[in-house]
């Protein structure tokens, strides 16, 4: 088979093959108007705000995120659309989703293409995205302090199975003075101290969530300089409280390192900050012999920390490095830490997530990094068969499963 011809079975296979996203800030219908979709959405996220702040300098970023919604969307779309050319990647983003969603924009008129969503149902639109994305299902994150949250469980609501959930616990470990009296009003007896009452009172808290949630793993986002001894409350809680329960309930955990200090804890608003400078990838080491039990997903938002992360990865099988970060979610960087960590892991990782915050962010992130795993996996493949090695179908389609469609993660979390 010539290169052309592994390619395209390489990407018909990437492109057949049904999704696991094992992170979004998505929700499901149930969580009413947290559930955040259409072309309004898509053009005022903060995914796009940053190049229309530098086309219009003249502009305060205050005054323009206090516009409405779609003040916001019009001048985006005006400014990186329509007086210039939308070239970068959440811009080509935009043209991908309206592309496959069958949407002319020949006119570049956003009133005709906002008249496609008017009438779409948020059920009908879920099942078009997922569709279209061709997505098993994505892993939301579930944040216990959140009152919508805690409505959708009180109501027992959440009924949609492409809808797993993660339970975070930023609000927890990161923010436990802010969030101590919310633990308390919960009916669980933490106290500022973290006596050995308040450790079991906090494992107990993270078991009733676990109860309610079943979520696939636990998940803390750290910042960059984040050390697991140096006796904080985070790091205290982490490892008397969150990292034995993980173990006891056989369920993994992601560390999602190099946030910078001052974020907002919901991650709501992109991170300012996020993935410049190098985070401590001593950390994943530490932990990782430490709590040899348990399985740690992670995640490094600096480019800085991947090859790091690989090879601490070749050192502890509890490690799995997975996707590519909110910073980096380019093409040209998926594809050199993808060809990166096939060369150094093999199989064994997790490419991508979405990141997704806007269910229509599905839609683009995965049919550009499709694109890019494909190529990546098919100049692999091809460079084996060279050597007189027989690669089936059968093989590729085993290898993406395990790759793209859980298929790895099954075998991560079964073999605790
Ligand atoms: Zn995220």
């Amino acid at each position: 088979m010539d290169f052309l011809a592994v390619t395209k079975q390489v990407t018909n296979i990437v492109n057949d093959t049904a999704i696991v996203d094992v992170h979004t800030h998505l929700y499901s219908e149930a969580f009413g108007d947290r559930l955040r979709w259409g072309i309004d959405e898509l053009l005022a996220s903060h995914c796009l705000a940053p190049e229309l702040l530098r086309l219009r300098p003249d502009l305060d970023p205050k005054a323009f995120f206090a516009l409405k919604k779609v003040e916001r969307a019009e001048r985006v779309w005006q400014e990186i659309f329509v007086s210039h050319t939308p070239l970068s990647e959440a811009a080509r983003g935009v043209l991908t989703v309206l592309h496959e969603l069958g949407v002319d924009t020949g006119e570049k008129d956003l009133n005709v293409i906002r008249r496609y969503f008017q009438d779409m149902s948020p059920a009908d639109y879920i099942d078009k995205v997922f569709e279209l994305a061709n997505i098993r299902y994505v892993v939301m994150t579930n944040d216990p302090f959140d009152r919508a949250e805690q409505g959708v469980r009180k109501r027992d609501g959440h009924r949609d199975e492409r809808f797993r959930a993660s339970l975070r616990l930023d609000g927890l470990l990161g923010g436990y003075a802010e969030n101590l009296a919310a633990v308390r009003a919960q009916g669980f007896a933490m106290s500022e101290t973290l006596d050995e009452k308040t450790i079991q009172a906090g494992r107990d808290f993270l078991r009733t969530w676990i109860d309610l949630l079943r979520p696939e793993y636990l998940a803390v986002a750290l910042p960059g300089d984040f050390r697991s001894d140096d006796g904080s409350v985070c790091a205290r809680l982490l490892r008397l409280c969150a990292l034995p329960v993980a173990q006891e309930c056989r369920l993994p955990f992601a560390l999602m390192i190099g946030k910078p200090r001052q974020a907002d804890i919901a991650g709501e608003v992109d991170c300012p900050g996020a993935g410049i400078g190098e985070a401590n990838v001593g950390v994943v080491v530490e932990l990782a012999a430490e709590f040899t039990e348990v399985k740690f997903l992670v995640t490094m938002l600096s480019r800085r920390n991947q090859h790091e992360l690989c090879v601490a990865a070749r050192t502890f099988p509890n490690v799995l490095p997975f996707g590519c970060g909110r910073v980096m979610n380019f093409p040209c960087i998926i594809q050199e830490m993808t060809a990166e960590r096939l060369e150094m892991l093999g199989l064994t990782y997790i490419p991508q997530y979405s990141d997704a915050r806007i269910l229509d962010q599905l839609i683009y992130t995965w049919s550009h990094s499709r694109h890019v795993i494909a190529a990546v996996l098919a100049s692999k493949y091809f460079d084996i068969m060279k050597t007189g090695w027989k690669v089936t179908k059968e093989d590729i389609a085993r290898d993406v499963q395990r790759l793209l469609a859980g298929g790895y993660l099954a075998d991560f979390q079964g073999d605790a």
